[in-house]
């Protein structure tokens, strides 16, 4: 399907870099079996729900400040140089697919970015150790140097109007696709999960890889359950051994 598609579209969750130690919220042990996660409005809502979500943050972010691109990314970034892919819609937060190779103008970021902080009225961009060094100099959640608004990671949390730029890239990208590759998500969240399924009733071939069954396999011209690592190690040997 790779060598015969023109212009495929890989969708990645955060499967993708389980590899590359940074943990899925879903699995065992997962993030989220541990912690219900705070919804934007609990965090517009008092300092000590925001102070919570910063101290947690922070937390999860140490797994990410440390990886690196694995050989999934690695994979994908070589498809994308190849002229097979025309854009990567992730859900991730981790950066890892510009890290990898693959240029900014074909990464779409359903939710946004982890490595920076955003004003949520004027939109002033500060970078995470700025928010942390506020946060232990105040004892309290920062506020915006400009114009005293609330920050927040640039990420989208359950409850938060999904960025309208990303969805619309998105959306254009799925329906301009002859291939859509999802990889690493349990397509549960939506609008997320919604790409797969728009792509494939848009005549795309869909193809889902994944460690476990996800909602929409059914849909699917072709499952493969496994790691990814393996699956696309062995896909890049029949792919570019000659
Ligand atoms: P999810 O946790 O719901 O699903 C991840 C899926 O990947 C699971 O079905 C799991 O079985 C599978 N998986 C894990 N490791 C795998 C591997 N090595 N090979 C094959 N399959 C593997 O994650 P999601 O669907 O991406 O959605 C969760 C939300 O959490 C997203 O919104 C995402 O933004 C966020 N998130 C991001 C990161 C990150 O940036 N790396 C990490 C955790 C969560």
């Amino acid at each position: 399907m790779i060598q015969s598609s023109r212009r495929a579209v890989v969708f990645t969750g955060a499967g993708i870099s389980t590899e590359c130690g940074i943990p899925d919220f879903r699995s065992p042990g997962g993030f989220w079996t541990r912690y219900k996660p705070i919804e934007f409005n609990d965090y517009l809502a008092s300092e000590e729900m925001r102070l919570e979500a910063w101290r947690r943050y922070f937390k999860i972010y140490e797994a990410v400040a440390q990886a690196a691109p694995g050989p999934s990314h690695k994979f994908i970034a070589r498809l994308y140089h190849a002229g097979k892919v025309s854009h990567v819609i992730t859900q991730n937060i981790d950066d890892l697919h510009r890290v990898s190779g693959v240029p900014e103008a074909a990464i779409i970021e359903l939710h946004g970015n982890g490595s920076y902080v955003k004003c949520l009225s004027c939109g002033e961009r500060y970078e995470l150790e700025w928010a942390r060094a506020r946060i232990l100099a105040e004892s309290r959640p920062p506020y915006c140097s400009a114009c005293a608004g609330i920050v927040k990671t640039a990420t989208i949390s359950f409850g938060q109007p999904m960025p309208e730029d990303e969805m619309a890239r998105a959306r254009a990208a799925t329906f301009d696709a002859d291939l859509f590759l999802a990889m690493g998500s349990s397509l549960q969240v939506f609008p997320a999960a919604s790409f797969p399924v728009m792509a494939k009733s848009n005549r795309a071939k869909l193809v889902i890889i994944n460690r476990e069954p996800t909602g929409i396999d059914a849909l699917a011209d072709l499952v493969i359950s496994g790691e990814l690592g393996a699956v696309l190690s062995a896909a890049a040997e029949r792919l570019w051994r000659h």
